[in-house]
């Protein structure tokens, strides 16, 4: 596989193009971003750390009949992927409630909820990744409503792999997001699933494991990724 030209830099990631045109290869770079680009940082081992849990996560994930991008680990940083065209739009799945459903709501954080909840927000960094629903989704063609409800479900059973595989390793899955596109007219699971986009949180003591330690500067950040990889049985290489 020949990596050719940078296609796009993300906050945490880039993509470059291949000599297949259906596979692109993501790097995962060592920035760090919270607060829609506002509070940013270079953290050590990151980007080796987010590429290899990934890969670890979405094999998971196959293995569990979700579809994703994920082709292979090239290197400790890159990923062989699949090119998706891309929904500008993040599904977000809570168990407990944190961030900012709590601002929101006015619920105290920590709760756990009845039933897990399910929010859609735009992926626009200016707007702050507004919340938005089915209704502005199809009024505004952002993207095909029946790809949207493909994503809702396949949110809601990633759920039910990840949770209970958290649980058995001492941990709780707080909340993640998620984000799809579509190829060949099917929904795939596109992005990433690290510590970055989820909470994760000891079940013990509650200890916070995600980036909020990083928006929240309490520091071993990435210390805390490699803690939660290798409770589910990742290994690193740098
Ligand atoms: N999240 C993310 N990218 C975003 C917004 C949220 O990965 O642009 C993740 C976040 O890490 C958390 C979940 O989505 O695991 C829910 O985030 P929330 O709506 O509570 O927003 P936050 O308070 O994290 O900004």
């Amino acid at each position: 596989m020949e990596k050719r030209e940078e296609l796009y830099s993300g906050k945490a990631k880039s993509v470059f193009k291949t000599d297949d045109a259906d596979r692109y290869i993501l790097v995962f770079r060592d920035d760090t971003s919270a607060f829609d680009g506002k509070k940013i940082s270079q953290l050590d081992r990151k980007g080796a750390v987010n590429n290899q849990f990934n890969a670890f996560v979405m094999q998971k994930l196959e293995a569990a009949g979700i579809p994703t991008h994920f082709e292979s680990l090239l290197s400790p940083c890159e990923a062989l992927v699949k090119r998706l065209d891309m929904m500008p739009i993040e599904c977000v799945v809570r168990n407990v409630a944190a961030g900012s459903i709590c601002r929101r709501l006015g619920i105290e954080e920590g709760i756990t909820l009845k039933k897990p909840t399910f929010e859609l927000f735009l992926k626009n960094d200016d707007l702050g990744d507004p919340m938005i629903n089915e209704y502005h989704i199809d009024a505004f063609d952002w993207a095909d409503l029946d790809a949207v409800a493909k994503s809702r479900e396949l949110t809601f059973a990633v759920n039910d792999v990840l949770t209970p595989w958290f649980a058995e390793h001492g941990m709780i899955l707080v909340d993640y997001k998620l984000e799809f596109g579509v190829v060949d007219g099917k929904v795939v699971l596109g992005d990433e699933f690290t510590p970055d986009g989820c909470r994760i949180w000891d079940s013990e003591t509650r200890a916070k494991l995600d980036k909020d330690r990083f928006r929240q500067d309490l520091g071993d950040v990435i210390e805390s990724y490699e803690l939660v990889g290798r409770r589910l049985g990742m290994t690193f290489e740098y």
